[in-house]
C-alpha cells in the first residue's frame, strides 16, 4: 500500500482486508524511487508508510515492495530488522489498463497468458 493513498475511501477497505485475515503490505509512503535514494529518504518513505498504517490496521506491516523494484544495498540493510523485501517474476502493468469496457481479470489473464508463453 502507498500510504499517501490512503482516503476515508481506501481505509474502511484496509480495515476488512485486516480483519478478514489478508497481510497488507508497504508500497512506501509516496513511491519515490529508493534506487539511489539516501538512507534518510528510504528511512522517511519506510517509517511514515509504517506510522500510517499501523495507526490505521493495528498492526505493524511486516513486507515492502520497493517502488520500481528498486532498492540499494543501504536500503536493504535498513529493511532487514523489521520487513521481509517484496518483489515479483512477472508484471503486468495493471496501471496501464484504461478501457473501462475491458474487465481487469480479462487485461490480467491476456497478460499472464504472454508471461508464461
Ligand atoms: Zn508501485
Amino acid at each position: 500500500m502507498i500510504a499517501n493513498k490512503i482516503n476515508n475511501y481506501t481505509e474502511p477497505i484496509l480495515q476488512r482486508m485486516t480483519n478478514e485475515g489478508h497481510t497488507i503490505g508497504l508500497h512506501s509512503h509516496s513511491h519515490k524511487n529508493l534506487q539511489f535514494g539516501n538512507l534518510t529518504l528510504i528511512a522517511e518513505e519506510v517509517d511514515m508508510a509504517t506510522e500510517i498504517l499501523t495507526d490505521i490496521l493495528g498492526v505493524k506491516p511486516k513486507s515492502f515492495r520497493p517502488p520500481f523494484g528498486s532498492i540499494d544495498v543501504g536500503g536493504q540493510e535498513y529493511l532487514k530488522e523489521g520487513y521481509t523485501i517484496v518483489l515479483w517474476s512477472a508484471g503486468c502493468v495493471d496501471w496501464w489498463f484504461t478501457d473501462n469496457n475491458i474487465p481487469i481479470i480479462e487485461s490480467f489473464i491476456d497478460c499472464y497468458e504472454i508471461w508464461i508463453s
